[in-house]
């Protein structure tokens, strides 16, 4: 006969309460404050800013920089935007059509509306319905159509007419951001801005010129790196190579001239 055997221990449900705290947190519990406990304080701002400073690659040094613009210098002497215009109030006007859209979409709206509509005079006198036609295959051209003849009546009650070479003046304009302030002042005025677009962006954080989490932040960081002898034309030579060489989705790495200074991710040969 078999020997009876002591029943192994039964484990005891633990009490309703006790099931609650062992079970795992949702985010949105842990996030929650815990009563009782004193609520997290927000950092202060310049903690936080180094903090976003240390999470961020370092920065190439100079003499890197030195030669990824040396080389950029040798392929492209004199490099020059896409977009089309005839004085500083078409580029102005062309530059603020061009957020979201192809400078060869603009080119192909503003050819016409420039041969009629060259000074914030004729662009007022032409007025919102018709300036709305010429740009119609342009996105968000409605409210950009309203923005260029506002701006134009702007240019005229508050600058004389002019373009004005200054950035604080530039961004109280219906239209103009930093960016479309400092490609004019650029362009226009020959000024050593950067304009940091999304080309700009990606290939100064791909290339460790500047790294940055925001376009300001890759503004900055491009002012105070990139040598004097290369800051007049350094915005332009970072967009097209953003553009037709190291590309968001395929950089054509096989025949980017400084390949073999990068040492990005995305990098596509060894
Ligand atoms: S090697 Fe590739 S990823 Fe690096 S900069 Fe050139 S194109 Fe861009």
């Amino acid at each position: 006969m078999k020997k009876p055997t002591a029943p192994a221990p039964t484990r005891r449900a633990a009490p309703a309460s006790q099931r609650a705290q062992a079970r795992p947190k949702t985010p949105a519990q842990k996030s929650a404050p815990t009563a009782g406990a004193a609520p997290k304080r927000a950092l202060p701002k310049a903690v936080q800013a180094v903090r976003a400073r240390k999470s961020m690659p370092r920065a190439v040094g100079p003499q890197i920089i030195e030669e990824i613009f040396s080389r950029f210098h040798t392929a492209m002497p004199e490099p020059k935007g896409e977009l089309e215009y005839v004085n500083a109030f078409t580029l102005l006007v062309a530059v603020v059509l061009s957020a979201q859209a192809t400078d060869v979409g603009v080119n192909k709206a503003t050819r016409p509306l420039f041969a009629v509509a060259d000074t914030p005079q004729k662009m007022l006198a032409l007025g919102e319905d018709k300036v709305r036609e010429y740009v119609k295959t342009i996105g968000l051209f409605r409210t950009k159509a309203k923005n260029v003849v506002e701006l134009s009546r702007q240019l005229i009650e508050r600058f004389g007419g002019e373009v004005p070479a200054d950035r604080d003046a530039l961004v109280t304009l219906p239209g103009v951001g930093r960016k479309t302030a400092n490609v004019v002042l650029n362009m226009a005025f020959g000024h050593e801005t950067m304009a940091v677009d999304t080309h700009i962006f990606r290939v100064s954080n791909r290339l460790k010129l500047a790294p940055g989490k925001t376009p300001d932040q890759v503004e900055a960081g491009l002012e105070k790196r990139v040598p004097k002898h290369f800051r007049l034309h350094a915005h332009h030579w970072l967009i097209l190579h953003g553009r037709y060489t190291c590309k968001a989705l395929r950089p054509e790495c096989e025949r980017c001239v400084v390949s073999d200074l990068c040492t990005s991710a995305d990098k596509r040969v060894p």
